[in-house]
């Protein structure tokens, strides 16, 4: 391997100008800093610039433009095509933004880029509230919001950019602007879905929700075409307070799971119930009924128990390879289907994952924010995971066929789910007029698409 050294920069200068840390290859915790969420991508950046406020933010962008370097912005490092980091570039590292103010009486908090949706969960919990994230707690705040956030409040409290109130960003050239819904509303609805193209956010403000009244955990069951496809039609009929994230996959290896079913296709249904225990125990109890449970888990207990509960990923972290896709139903047929490609297909561990939605998320205008899809009533994400690199030709494709095939000609993806489609992946991401708009606002803040690591929206 080369070892890349930086002798023409002038570092000092930068290290004058910013408070946190800059690190190169010759400095110590170099590797650290640089290392991703996902196994397989190990590129050398020639600068990290560990930012400790907007101010530095500012100074790592002007030494980019002045140097030519690259600029990546990185959170909490799970892009599955390492867009957090830039082989010979500069990365900006917003990890050290943790500030977390909590207002429980106004039902508001400010979080720093850094946090990961993990660390606010659990601060906010003992007040008994929740934002909505993802699934899973080492996600970065940031990466997830600007994305759009689908997670386990999904169809009770929307996205969580519906909970977005509020960011401080710094743009391409060099202005630290609070946005909302009153100032730069532009810039604000395009920060709702439009990924990381438009600046660097350093702080965001997100609306709170009573989580106190909660039943959740993760329900597994054996699938079977029927199994699959009831869980996926229950989830999708039951009331918005239901909210269900179902992966199709080989029972994975996890000690709370009977070693005689491992390895075996299960439904791993993460279930997540905001609203009265009593009418939530009657739901799920349906769920349960679609076949003898693996293992039930789902109890009343806080919100913010689910987050320690998900699978970690191994260590070392695999490569994997993921396709996202819309659909409005999952029948006996298309379940049969994924049950045959999770049996056939090459990789240690496959999944097809269905989150069903609705409820809050389709309350929202498709155009009210850059996340378009809004009428669709689920998405699904194909995925393989693989460590032998020689493993991902057959990976790839077998993933993109499975979701080829799901798709049915359905356009659509959800932009944090995209992997190395390129163009056209970002395209149904965003479409018609949500393309023009970002387009448009791409050329106003980043004309020279300076953000250009991440699913790019090009200047129009
Ligand atoms: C294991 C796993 C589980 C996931 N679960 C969910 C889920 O349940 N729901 C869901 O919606 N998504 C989920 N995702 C997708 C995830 O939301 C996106 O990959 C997100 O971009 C990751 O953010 P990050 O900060 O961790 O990653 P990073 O790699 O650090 O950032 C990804 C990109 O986001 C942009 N970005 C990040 N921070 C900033 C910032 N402060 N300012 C400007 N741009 C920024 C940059 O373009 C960056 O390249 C999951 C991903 C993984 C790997």
């Amino acid at each position: 391997m080369t070892i890349q050294h930086t002798p023409t920069l002038d570092l000092a200068h930068l290290r004058e100008q910013v408070t946190g840390d800059v690190l190169t290859p010759d400095d110590d915790g170099y590797d650290d800093a640089r290392r991703l969420a996902y196994g397989g991508l190990d590129p050398r950046p020639a600068v990290i610039v560990r930012v400790r406020d907007a101010d530095d933010v500012r100074a790592a962008l002007a030494f980019a433009r002045e140097t030519g370097l690259e600029v990546a912005v990185r959170s909490g490092g799970h892009s599955s095509v390492g867009y957090g980091t830039s082989a010979g570039g500069l990365v900006v590292d917003v990890r050290g933004l943790t500030g977390l103010e909590v207002d429980p009486v106004r039902r508001v908090a400010w979080a720093g880029a850094g946090v990961t949706t993990g660390e606010y969960t659990a601060a906010v919990a003992p007040h008994g509230l929740a934002t909505g994230f993802g699934d899973m707690g080492t996600v970065g705040l940031s990466g997830i919001t600007l994305s759009g956030g689908v997670g386990l409040l999904a169809r009770k409290h929307g996205l969580t950019i519906d909970s977005l109130l509020a960011a401080e960003v710094v743009t391409a050239d060099g202005r630290v602007l609070t946005v909302d819904a009153e100032h730069h509303p532009d810039l604000f609805w395009g920060l709702r879905g439009g990924g990381g193209n438009l600046g660097v956010v350093t702080r965001l403000q997100l609306r709170l929700h009573d989580v106190r009244s909660f039943l959740g955990g993760l329900l597994v069951l054996p699938a079977t075409a029927p199994v699959v496809a009831g869980v996926v039609d229950l989830a999708l009929r039951a009331p918005r307070e239901l909210t269900v994230i179902a992966s199709v996959m080989p029972c994975p290896p996890m000690p709370f799971l009977p070693p005689e079913a491992h390895g075996r296709p299960v439904v791993l249904a993460t279930v997540a119930w905001a609203g009265d225990p009593d009418e939530g125990r009657r739901v799920v109890d349906g769920l349960r009924a679609l076949g003898t449970p693996v293992a039930d888990l789902v109890a009343p207990q806080p919100y913010a128990a689910l987050f320690p509960q998900m699978p970690a990923p191994p260590d070392p972290a695999p490569s994997a390879l993921g396709r996202t896709l819309l659909r409005d139903s999952v029948d006996e047929a298309t379940a049969g289907q994924v049950l045959d490609w999770i049996a056939a297909s090459p990789g240690p561990m496959r999944v097809v994952q269905v989150r069903v939605l609705g409820g809050a998320v389709a309350d929202v205008p498709p155009d009210a924010t850059a996340y378009a899809h809004r009428d669709a009533p689920m998405m699904l994400n194909v995925a393989s995971m693989y460590t032998d690199p020689g493993d991902r030709a057959a990976v790839h494709v077998a993933v993109t066929a499975m979701a080829d095939r799901l798709r049915q000609g359905r356009p659509g993806a959800y932009v944090a789910f995209l992997g190395d489609e390129g163009p056209d992946g970002v395209r149904a991401a965003y479409p018609g007029g949500t393309w023009d708009r970002l387009a448009a606002l791409k050329r106003r803040y980043d004309p020279e698409n300076v953000f250009h690591l991440n699913q790019n929206v090009p200047p129009a």
